[in-house]
C-alpha cells in the first residue's frame, strides 16, 4: 500500500491547479457570483475541461475518450471549485451514459462533441414528486408515429437551462403498463422550457426545473432497452458519490488555509490568536476533517477502480466528507469572527456551497440506508 501520488497523477494534480489558478477562478470571478453562469462561459469551461479529460473521464481511450482511473479522476476533481465541477460532472456522466447505454447511432451523433466539450448535457430523472425513489418516475413518452410525446416535469436538473442534450427518465407505456426507459432529447429538434431556480449554494452553476408539454421526440433517440445497466450504475453513480466528496474536501482545503493563515497573523489579547489552545484545536479539528475525508474518497475510488463493488465504500465516503468538511468550513468561519461572515471573505459561500452538496447523488439519509443495508444485508428503504 503506497499512499504517495505517482508521479503520472502529481503532474495531472499540478495541470488542474494551474488551469483553475489561471482560467476558471478569473473567469467565476468576472460573471455574477449569485447568478448561473451564461451558456457561453459553461462552453469554454467545458472545452477546458475536455483539455484535461474530465468531460471523457469514464470513456476508454479506444474509444476516443480519456480512460482515467478513477481515483486518478478523483484527484482531478479535487482541484476544481465545486461549482465548476457540478456543471462538468454532470456532463461528463451523462456523456458516459450515452456512450455505455446508447445505441451505436446515439453513440456516433451525441458523444464525440460531449466529449471536445461542443455541446453541453445533463441527465433529467428528478421530478416534483419523485427524488431519492426513482421507481415513482412519472414523465411519459408516448409513441406517435416515428416520435414519442414527452409530458412532465423535471426538477433541480443541473444544466438544464444551458444544455444541448437532456438524457430524460421516463416511463413508456408497455402492455398494459408501463417500462423505464430513457430518451435523449436534443433541444434543437426538440425544444422544452427550462427556468433556473435559486439555490443557497453553488450558484453559479446551472440549476433548472424542466416541463416538457407535448415535446416530440425522434424515437431514433429512445435509448435501446439493452444497456448493460449494472456495468452503467458502478461508474455513474457509485464513483459520482466519492468525487462529490471531494468537492467538499476542495472547500474544506481552501478554507484550512484561510484559518491557519488568519490565526498566524490576527492578534488578540497581545498575542497571534493561533497561539491559542482553543484555536489550534480548532485548526486540529479542520485538518482532521479534510485528511479523513480525501482518504475515505479515495478508498472507495480506489477499490472501485479494482473492481470492488464498493457501494457501502462509496455512499459513506460521500456522506462523511460532506458532513465532515461542513463542520470544518464552519470552524473556519468561527475562527475568523465577525470576519468569517463577511461576503467579501468568501467563507460564507464555501458554507453555503458545501451544504448544497449533501443533496446530489444521494441525501445523507439515503446514503447512510445503503451503507446499512450494505452491513446488515436487511434493506432498510422500505422497511416492513
Ligand atoms: C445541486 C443539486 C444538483 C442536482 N442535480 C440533479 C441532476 O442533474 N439530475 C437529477 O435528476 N437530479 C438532480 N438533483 C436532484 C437530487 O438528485 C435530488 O434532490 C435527490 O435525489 C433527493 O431527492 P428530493 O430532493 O426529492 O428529496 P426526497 O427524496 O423527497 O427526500 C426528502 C428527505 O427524505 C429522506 N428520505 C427519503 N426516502 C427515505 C427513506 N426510505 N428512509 C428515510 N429517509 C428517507 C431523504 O434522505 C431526505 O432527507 C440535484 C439536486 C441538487 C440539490
Amino acid at each position: 500500500m503506497d499512499f504517495a501520488l505517482n508521479d503520472d497523477q502529481r503532474m495531472m494534480v499540478e495541470a488542474a491547479r494551474r488551469l483553475n489558478e489561471k482560467f476558471v477562478e478569473p473567469l467565476l470571478a468576472s460573471h455574477h457570483r449569485d447568478k448561473a453562469l451564461p451558456k457561453s462561459a459553461v462552453l469554454m469551461l467545458l472545452e477546458k475541461a475536455a483539455d484535461l479529460g474530465l468531460t471523457s473521464a469514464r470513456i476508454p481511450e479506444k474509444d476516443g475518450g480519456a480512460g482515467m482511473g478513477l481515483l486518478d479522476y478523483g484527484l482531478l476533481v479535487e482541484q476544481l471549485p465545486p461549482t465548476v465541477m457540478l456543471i462538468v460532472q454532470p456532463h461528463e456522466a451523462t456523456t458516459t451514459r450515452i456512450h455505455f447505454g446508447g445505441s451505436p447511432e446515439q453513440r456516433e451523433r451525441f458523444v464525440p462533441d460531449l466529449m471536445a466539450g461542443r455541446r453541453i448535457a445533463c441527465t433529467g430523472s428528478t421530478e416534483p414528486d419523485v427524488g431519492s425513489d426513482p421507481r415513482g418516475i412519472k414523465t411519459t413518452a408516448t409513441p406517435d408515429g416515428n416520435h414519442v410525446v414527452l409530458n412532465g416535469r423535471k426538477q433541480w436538473i443541473s444544466n438544464a437551462t444551458v444544455c444541448d442534450v437532456m438524457n430524460v427518465t421516463c416511463r413508456i407505456p408497455e402492455g398494459s403498463g408501463y417500462r423505464m426507459a430513457r430518451v435523449l432529447v436534443d433541444r434543437a429538434e426538440s425544444p422544452f422550457e427550462a427556468n433556473e431556480v435559486d439555490m443557497l449554494g453553488l450558484r453559479q452553476s446551472p440549476l433548472g426545473e424542466v416541463l416538457f408539454d407535448g415535446c416530440r421526440v425522434p424515437q431514433a433517440n429512445v435509448c435501446p432497452d439493452n444497456g448493460d445497466t449494472a456495468k452503467l450504475l458502478t461508474i455513474t453513480w457509485l464513483a459520482n458519490r466519492p468525487t462529490v466528496g471531494l468537492m467538499a474536501v476542495h472547500l474544506a482545503q481552501r478554507a484550512f488555509e484561510l484559518a491557519r493563515e488568519y490565526a498566524g497573523v490576527r492578534k488578540q489579547f497581545g498575542k497571534a490568536i493561533g497561539a491559542y489552545q482553543l484555536i489550534q484545536h480548532d485548526l486540529a479539528e479542520i485538518e482532521t476533517a479534510v485528511v479523513t475525508s480525501r482518504l475515505a474518497c479515495y478508498n472507495a475510488l480506489a477499490a472501485l477502480d479494482r473492481g470492488e463493488r464498493a457501494n457501502g465504500l462509496s455512499a459513506m465516503a460521500k456522506r462523511y466528507a460532506v458532513d465532515a468538511c461542513d463542520r470544518a468550513i464552519q470552524l473556519a468561519m468561527r475562527i475568523h469572527g465577525g470576519m468569517g461572515l463577511s461576503r467579501e471573505l468568501g467563507l460564507e459561500q464555501m458554507a453555503r456551497d458545501v451544504r448544497t452538496l449533501a443533496i446530489p447523488d444521494g441525501t445523507p439519509g439515503i446514503l447512510s440506508l445503503i451503507q446499512g443495508r450494505e452491513i446488515t444485508g436487511f434493506d432498510g428503504f422500505r422497511p416492513a
